[in-house]
């Protein structure tokens, strides 16, 4: 097959057999079900484009392995340029979504597991790196969404894994035998979970010999038996339920996040990736953010264009698109989205090739890139609120809009410039509202702020990378200190 049709795509996920809970219960056609419904969409947006001649040479690739297209979703970049189109192909995706359209977190996991599986099979004689590429095969055959699941709940922060009160807060092996591990434990802001085939599970911090129970990777169908996932609100979630298009702001797309539970789930040896090897836990979580981080400086960028583009209505449709303070704000807003673009391009542009030939970014610039994606974005909302103004959050509801009496006079006073249709304006305002505040605000703010790692997070990647000797050696050369004498 190698490339699935959205349509395909969206039958693959009926047949699966997942366990959601919504608002406290079970739901039975998650496909259609109005809440998820907007985030498979954005998923399916990622076979839709990979179909379309004109996007192709971002959307697919060549498989090293077998020589086929793929998507690129289910491809190990093979050079710097392959991490450039990956960035591009992000950006694309959330000008055309406005939304997280979530496959992303399973591509940089499966870059980031070939790596590591390689230079810890060569170190350590395992055997994870060829189960790992059978795995891979799969994926790219069947072109299939993988959710790269990391983050555990982690409990009290201050302690290790193995100190924690409850043994569960980190995902842990319970059992081995011949045949396979059985794992518990629960993974937390589940990007896509619920729109993805298979999930691959990581550790989520770099750990010491006393975790090894924790020092756990492995693949597993999605709808495994014993997990289960606990749906997350987000804001203005409810008004998908009342049917309308406008107040939703962004009707056709969105992301979701769910609570992923695994309740003694077996796993054969031949899905396990990762049993014990403590000293590599590190390096997975490294890498996987890394490629995480620099995927910020591509999609949020893609949904920026939108949300400026939307601000710069807003400005038309009020009459206020002349004002030289509005021109110098959207000015600014395209300086802050484009700079994260910048960091995204850069990051990629100074990759390298890893031992097992898949490249990794320059993962100093991926961090930096995120740290900016921490801030930006909030800047570039603050600025959409000051030029679309109060009325995107005071309006009135879509139903009173179709009023027939009510309509009449919120056409009449809530009318910006006179050749502007009243509903356009309230369309435009919606969507900066929902990009804001609202559903996509998950995903855009304040994702940006914690998703692939929270700032300090960063920070501490910064620190660790940012060679503050060899800047020492470069002022003592310029200075002239040869060698440093005590006073
Ligand atoms: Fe992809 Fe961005 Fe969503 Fe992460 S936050 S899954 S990079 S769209
Ligand atoms: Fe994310």
């Amino acid at each position: 097959m190698a490339l699935k049709t959205p349509e395909q795509y969206e039958e693959s996920l009926r047949k699966m057999n997942f366990k959601i809970y919504l608002m406290g219960e079970l739901v039975k056609n998650w496909v259609d079900n109005p809440i998820i419904r907007p985030s498979l969409n954005s998923v399916k947006m990622t076979y839709a484009l990979a179909q379309k001649p004109e996007y192709e040479d971002l959307m697919t690739a060549t498989s090293h392995l077998t020589g086929k297209k793929v998507n690129r979703f289910t491809h190990l970049h093979q050079s710097t340029e392959d991490l450039v189109k990956k960035v591009k192909m992000q950006r694309l995706l959330g000008q055309q979504t406005a939304s997280c359209f979530q496959r992303c977190v399973g591509m940089d996991a499966m870059n980031a597991v070939d790596s590591t599986t390689y230079e810890m099979d060569q170190k350590l004689g395992t055997k994870y790196h060829e189960r790992f590429i059978n795995f891979l095969k799969m994926v790219q055959e069947e072109d299939l969404t993988v959710d790269g699941a990391m983050t555990d709940v982690k409990g009290d922060r201050s302690l290790a894994p193995h100190q924690q009160a409850d043994p569960d807060l980190y995902v842990h092996v319970v059992e081995k035998n011949d045949k396979g591990i059985v794992v518990r434990g629960a993974k937390a802001h589940q990007t896509g979970a619920v729109n993805s085939h298979w999930i691959l599970v990581m550790p989520t911090v770099a750990m010491g010999k006393d975790d090894a129970d924790y020092a756990v990777s492995f693949v597993c169908p999605a709808d495994e038996k014993g997990i289960f996932y606990i749906y997350g609100r987000q804001s203005c979630d409810t008004r998908k339920l009342e049917g309308g298009t406008i107040d939703v702001g962004n009707a056709q797309f969105g992301g979701h996040e769910a609570l992923m539970v695994f309740d003694n789930v077996f796993i054969p040896w031949e899905n396990v990736l990762m049993c014990g090897e403590t000293e590599f836990s590190g390096m997975l979580v490294e890498r996987f953010a890394g490629y995480h981080r620099q995927s910020y400086g591509g999609c949020k960028v893609g949904v920026g264009d939108v949300l400026i583009g939307a601000a710069a209505l807003a400005a038309d449709y009020n009459g206020a698109a002349k004002a030289s303070h509005v021109k110098d704000k959207l000015i600014e807003m395209t300086h802050l989205n484009e700079t994260l673009f910048s960091c995204g391009i850069a990051c990629s542009a100074q990759g390298h090739k890893t031992a097992s030939g898949t490249y990794l970014i320059d993962l100093l610039l991926a961090n930096v890139c995120k740290q900016n994606v921490t801030r930006f974005p909030y800047e570039i909302c603050r600025l959409a609120e000051d030029i679309a103004g109060g009325m995107m959050v005071t309006m009135a509801s879509e139903k009173d809009f179709k009023n027939p009496e009510l309509g009449k006079v919120l056409e009449k006073y809530l009318k910006g410039t006179a050749n502007v249709s009243c509903e356009d304006r309230a369309r435009v305002m919606r969507l900066v509202e929902n990009l804001t505040l609202g559903t996509a605000a998950v995903g855009y703010r304040t994702e940006s702020m914690h998703g692939a790692g929270s700032p300090q997070a960063q920070r501490i990647m910064i620190a660790r990378q940012g060679n503050l000797e060899q800047k020492k050696n470069l002022a003592k050369n310029i200075a002239g200190i040869k060698e440093e004498k005590k006073a």
